[in-house]
C-alpha cells in the first residue's frame, strides 16, 4: 500500500518571548525533528506523556500550526507551506476528532447543523438539502435520527463524541487525526467509541493518526506505534514489537507500567527517576539520558539517530 502521509524531519518550535521588548529569547522545541509514514488504511498510534509533542505533531499536520522546518507530504503532495485555496482543499481530506467533546461542540447548536457545517463551508448547499445525508451520518455513528433536531448539550460525553465523529466524517476525509478522543470519557464508554472508530475506518477507508497517552488505548487501535519523548520519536514499530519486545529504555519503562491482569505474570515495573525536562532547554545528547537507567558516558554527548535495527522496527538509542 502507498503512503498517505509522510513526515520528513519535521520541527515545530514555539518562540519564547521575554525581556522588556518581548523579543524572542529562545524556543520551545515541541517537535524536534521527527520522521514517520502512515500507509493508506493504516492506524499509527503516537504515544507519550503529556508535553512530549504528540498533539503539536497532529496540529502541525493539520496546518493549524506552522512547521519550523521539514516536510509534510500528504497523498503525494507537499502541503507544508500551502496557503489560501490550496490549503482549504487539503483541509477537506484531513479532519480531526478532538479530545474534549464538551469544549469542541457548541452546546447551543442543533446537532444537524453541527454535522452539516463542514459540508456547507465547502459548498453552497443548504442545511435543508443536506438533511438526508446528515441523518445517514448520525445513523452510522450510532445516534438516533431525532438527534438531528436536538442540541449538543442534551447529550452525554460519549454521544457528543459520536457527534464530533459524524462531523469529522461529513467531508469524507482520507486521514483522521484523533487526539486523545476518549480520554475525557467514562471508562465504560471508551471502548464503545474506540470500536465505532474501527468500524468506520473499514467502512469509510480511513487512515488514522491516533494520539494518546494511554498505552492500552493505543494498543487497541493501532497497527504501528511511535513513542515520543521530549519532541522526538524514540522508537517506532509494529504494535506487537512495541509491546512484546520494546527496545528503547523509555518504551520499556512505559510498557512496564501497564497493569497486568494476571497476578502470576509478575511485571517488574521500571520506575523512572526525575521529571521530564523542559523542551525549552532539552538535555544534551540523548534527550532521555538524565532519566535513563541504562545511560552510558556517550549518552550525554551525542544524540542517537532513529535507526532501523530490525525490519520495520526503529529505535533512537546508543545501545543498538
Ligand atoms: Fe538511555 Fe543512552 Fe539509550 Fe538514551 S541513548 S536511551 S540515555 S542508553
Ligand atoms: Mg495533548
Amino acid at each position: 500500500k502507498n503512503n498517505l502521509l509522510e513526515i520528513i524531519d519535521l520541527k515545530t518550535y514555539y518562540p519564547i518571548k521575554g525581556g522588556f521588548l518581548r523579543h524572542t529569547v529562545g524556543h520551545v522545541k515541541a517537535v524536534d525533528n521527527i520522521s514517520f509514514t502512515i500507509k493508506n488504511g493504516e492506524t499509527l498510534g503516537l504515544v507519550g506523556e503529556s508535553g512530549c509533542g504528540k498533539s503539536t505533531t497532529g496540529r502541525t499536520i493539520l496546518r493549524l500550526l506552522d512547521a519550523t522546518d521539514g516536510k509534510i507530504i500528504f497523498d503525494g503532495k507537499d502541503i507544508t507551506n500551502l496557503r489560501g485555496k490550496s490549503l482549504r482543499d487539503i483541509r477537506k481530506d484531513i479532519q480531526m476528532v478532538f479530545q474534549d467533546p464538551y469544549a469542541s461542540l457548541n452546546p447551543m447548536q442543533m446537532v444537524g447543523s453541527i454535522v452539516a457545517e463542514p459540508i456547507m463551508n465547502f459548498s453552497n448547499k443548504s442545511l435543508k438539502s443536506l438533511k438526508g445525508e446528515v441523518m445517514e451520518l448520525l445513523r452510522k455513528v450510532g445516534l438516533p435520527e431525532d438527534a438531528y433536531y436536538k442540541y449538543a448539550h442534551e447529550f452525554s460525553g460519549g454521544q457528543r463524541q459520536r457527534i464530533g465523529i459524524a462531523r469529522a466524517l461529513a467531508l469524507r476525509p482520507k486521514l483522521i487525526i484523533a487526539d486523545e478522543p476518549v480520554s475525557a470519557l467514562d471508562v465504560s464508554v471508551q471502548s464503545q467509541v474506540l470500536n465505532l472508530l474501527k468500524e468506520l475506518q473499514d467502512e469509510f477507508d480511513l487512515t488514522f493518526l491516533f494520539i494518546a497517552h494511554d498505552l492500552s488505548v493505543v494498543k487497541h487501535m493501532s497497527d504501528r506505534i511511535g513513542v515520543m519523548y521530549l519532541g522526538n520519536i524514540v522508537e517506532i514499530a509494529d504494535k506487537e514489537h512495541i509491546y512484546d519486545e520494546p527496545l528503547h529504555p523509555y518504551t520499556q519503562a512505559l510498557i512496564s507500567a501497564i497493569p497486568v491482569p494476571d497476578p502470576r505474570k509478575k511485571n517488574s515495573r521500571i520506575v523512572l527517576e526525575g521529571d521530564i525536562p523542559s523542551p525549552a532547554n532539552p538535555p544534551s545528547g540523548c534527550p532521555f539520558h538524565p532519566r535513563c537507567p541504562k545511560a552510558m558516558a556517550e549518552c550525554s554527548l551525542s544524540k542517537p539517530a532513529l535507526k532501523e535495527v530490525k525490519s520495520g522496527h526503529s529505535v533512537a538509542c546508543h545501545l543498538y
